[in-house]
């Protein structure tokens, strides 16, 4: 399949290494696949663990000059670098559609959301301040100062093969780091033509590099080389454990942003259409794969059958197709294994008892595409309750009290997104408070932007992403203790 781009330049096959496009060290190239249709969309370079120690070595030759670079020039190269996202939205919106599977529209959206947070970081770069601290003796004064960590792996998954990347490459660049970035093996073109804009901003050689292919030995060389002194990843709970644990030999500071199994709460007084649309929101988005999509949906029993009719209503409206079909409001899951991965949850839960409702069952759909599903009568101990389903599914349950809403809600190893619908503003602060989640929607679907911390407790990571929070991470705090100031 051939992709038509307005510029061409934008679609890269090799390594980014240094500034320079190359080959992989062992002449290997993989194929990219289309989800909609599981057609190749090109073939690129399979990068193992020499090429990743290329990479690393680059970055940390690059380290010295960029971190001497004035924080405002810095800012300047990564606001130049989010201009030209912008103006080559729509070529990136098409290549990343073509790998990932989600409409134009949404894909656009993505490119959006992704330089919101580099034009955010180029203005924090410029705030990275310290503090004074008096001495407990007259003749001495603290200074503290943030210096950038060194060099950072940043590993990231195919949801958002644009904006996983902008949030963790924005902020480490504005503080002074140098990164060598994985993205995911499914969708490696978005983060290569990132790279190309980046050097067309003019960001030097090796403050950037990109390589895909050979997943655990890139993995294994990014976590044990002592050159790199952070790793960054977003992806599943299973492998963020296994990557913090292989950091631990070089003491390496790990951030992870990990799987989610948001509770969707909505209280009998809640608005309950404008519930309904924080609901579809939340949970559609990229075909309900997202670690911030709603996962499991409580509802009050005295309002549960209004709300289940108008839901199925709504769902109803969804209109699966691929990228190129313009009324499409819903794409295919990533590949076959995502598919049977959530098809078979779905079948665990009515084996053990819930109902399955297809509101559109009269569409015929193969391949990777799946239809939106309502499980009812759902129990905690179904796979669908206690695991991120990644698709779209919505497992419902009810509730008749507060306390049981919340108990049901926080009854998850994750801790990621919840959200809930109330208007009454007792309410709401009690709720807010005692969900153990790092984000809470209140009567609203839609949480994540570039000025909130984004991030999560329990098993769903540690570490904030965006900001005033989000430069934390990439520095660490040198005290300067200053001595003979008394006469
Ligand atoms: P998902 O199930 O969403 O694909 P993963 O956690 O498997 O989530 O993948 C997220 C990212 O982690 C991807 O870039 C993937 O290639 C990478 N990854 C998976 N396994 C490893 C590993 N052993 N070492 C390093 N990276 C890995």
């Amino acid at each position: 399949m051939k992709l038509t781009l307005s510029d061409p330049d934008l679609l890269k096959l090799g390594a980014y290494i240094n500034g320079q496009w190359e080959s992989a060290n062992s002449g290997k190239t993989y194929a990219v696949l289309n989800p909609a249709d599981e057609v190749e969309i090109a073939q690129v370079a399979r990068c193992d663990a020499r090429d990743t120690k290329r990479a690393i070595d680059a970055a940390q030759t690059a380290l010295i000059a960029w971190q001497s670079r004035t924080a405002k020039e810095r800012a300047e190269l990564l606001r130049c670098w989010a201009d030209l996202l912008l103006t080559h939205k729509s070529d990136l919106a098409t290549i990343l559609s073509a790998e990932q599977g989600k409409p134009l529209t949404e894909a656009e959206g993505e490119i959006l959301y992704g330089a919101s947070y580099i034009t955010w970081f180029a203005e924090e770069a410029k705030r990275v301040y310290g503090d004074t601290i008096p001495y407990p003796s007259s003749d001495k004064r603290v200074l503290c100062v943030k210096q950038p960590i060194g060099v950072v792996a940043c590993i990231t998954p195919w949801n958002f093969p644009n904006a996983m990347l902008a949030r963790k490459i924005a902020p480490a660049l504005a503080v002074g780091c140098t990164v060598v970035c994985k993205p995911a093996e499914e969708t490696p073109l978005s983060a290569l033509a990132m790279a190309e804009l980046a050097q067309r901003a003019g960001i030097p050689g090796g403050v950037l590099n990109i390589v895909s292919g050979e997943t655990v030995e890139i993995g294994d060389e990014l976590t044990s080389n002592d050159i790199v002194k952070k790793l960054t990843f977003t992806g599943s709970t299973a492998v963020g454990k296994k990557l913090m644990a292989d950091c631990s030999a070089t003491m390496k500071r790990v951030s992870l942003e990990l799987g989610g199994n948001a509770p969707f709460i909505v209280f009998a007084d809640a608005d309950l259409d404008a519930a309904i649309d924080g609901l579809m929101a939340s949970k559609f988005r990229n075909a309900g794969q997202t670690c911030v999509c709603a996962n499991r949906v409580l509802v009050h029993s005295r309002v549960a059958e209004l709300f289940l009719s108008k839901l199925t209503a709504a769902v109803k409206s969804i209109k699966l197709g691929s990228a190129s079909d313009p009324e499409a409001t819903m794409g295919p899951l990533i590949h076959r294994n995502a598919v049977a991965s959530v098809k078979a949850k779905v079948q665990d839960a009515v084996a053990a008892g819930a109902s399955s409702i297809v509101p559109d069952s009269s569409c015929e759909v193969d391949g990777n595409f799946m239809l939106p599903t309502i499980l009812l009568d759902v129990e905690p101990s179904m796979r669908v309750f206690q695991e991120e389903i990644f698709g779209p599914v919505i497992p419902m349950t009810t509730f008749d009290t507060e306390a049981e809403a919340i108990r049901l809600a926080n009854d998850t190893s994750a801790g990621l997104a919840a959200y809930f619908y109330s208007r009454d503003v007792g309410c709401v602060w009690r709720v807010s408070e005692a969900l153990e989640f790092g984000m809470v929607g209140v009567n609203t679907g839609v949480i994540s932007n570039e000025m909130s911390p984004f991030g999560g407790m329990k098993e769903s990571g540690q570490g904030r992403e965006g900001s005033k929070y989000g430069l934390d991470d990439y520095t660490e705090i040198k005290a300067i203790c200053m001595g003979g100031i008394d006469q």
